[in-house]
């Protein structure tokens, strides 16, 4: 945790939910988000931002998407932009998560055009970054990561309040996590990072962990130094390892 900072816990469903199970899923959250102090956050396929928005009206649940195009409009056959995103509900939008770097070859520049989009649109970026197993084998990983911030985040990203989510690539999906010392290690590098591109603002930006973050090991990564919410992945589908999480924080 960083004093001062209200932690973020952000689920990320990845392609999973039909109407059914994802609506179900987020009514859960809500009905269990009374005396969390965490903000909470449901990251919905996109099929299904606008219905989870409405049903999560007047919660304090906020929606997010989970990538958006650097256009605003135009001949994307199959993209979606930031202003649709808005415009269906949506507050937030992870972008270059690990996946999608890995899947559709996106670039640092590529994740940045894709924020400054965000920002444009009114959106909050949450921007993932996170080291190749090789890259932490070969005592790389807070080169790789400190390359990946400078390249990644557009000038508005401090006063648009956005948040970078730091997910070692080999963490995810594993059940796997890196040692307290080397997530505390990451987090100070990227605080420091944030605080030399964005002097007003870098102090307060939110920093999440991600990668296997489950109810067991919320407490004590939470707990560490500039962790200030958890980007969570397969633990968000089941409301209560969700809320377990959020309540560790
Ligand atoms: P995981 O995924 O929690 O299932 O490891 C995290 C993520 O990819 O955001």
């Amino acid at each position: 945790m960083t004093p001062g900072i209200r932690p973020l816990i952000a689920g990320n469903w990845k392609m999973h939910g039909l109407a059914a199970d994802g609506l179900a899923l987020a009514r859960a959250v809500a009905a269990g988000a009374a005396g969390v102090g965490a903000e909470l956050l449901v990251c919905p396929p996109a099929t299904l931002v606008a219905a989870v928005a409405a049903a999560l009206a007047g919660t304090p649940v906020a929606v997010g998407g989970q990538d958006c195009h650097a256009a605003p409009k135009g001949a994307h056959t199959g993209d979606i932009a930031a202003p649709m995103l808005a415009d269906a509900g949506a507050r937030y939008v992870i972008l270059g998560h690990s996946e999608r770097r890995a899947a559709y070859r996106e670039t640092d520049p590529t994740v940045r055009a894709k924020a400054e989009a965000a920002i444009t649109a009114g959106l909050v970026p949450i921007v993932c970054v996170g080291e190749p197993e090789d890259d932490r084998l070969l005592g790389r990983a807070e080169e790789v990561v400190a390359e990946q911030i400078a390249g990644s985040l557009p000038p508005g990203f401090g006063a648009a309040g956005g948040v970078v989510a730091y997910e070692p690539v080999w963490a995810i999906g594993t059940g796997r996590t890196p040692t307290e010392a080397d997530i505390a290690a990451m987090h100070a590098m990227i605080r420091a990072r944030l605080v030399a591109a964005f002097p007003q603002h870098g102090g307060g930006l939110r920093i999440l962990y991600g990668g296997s973050v489950k109810p067991a090991n919320a407490a004590a990564i939470l707990a560490l130094p500039h962790v200030d919410g958890a980007l969570v992945g397969g633990a968000s589908l089941v409301a209560e390892d969700f809320l377990a999480i959020a309540r560790a924080a």
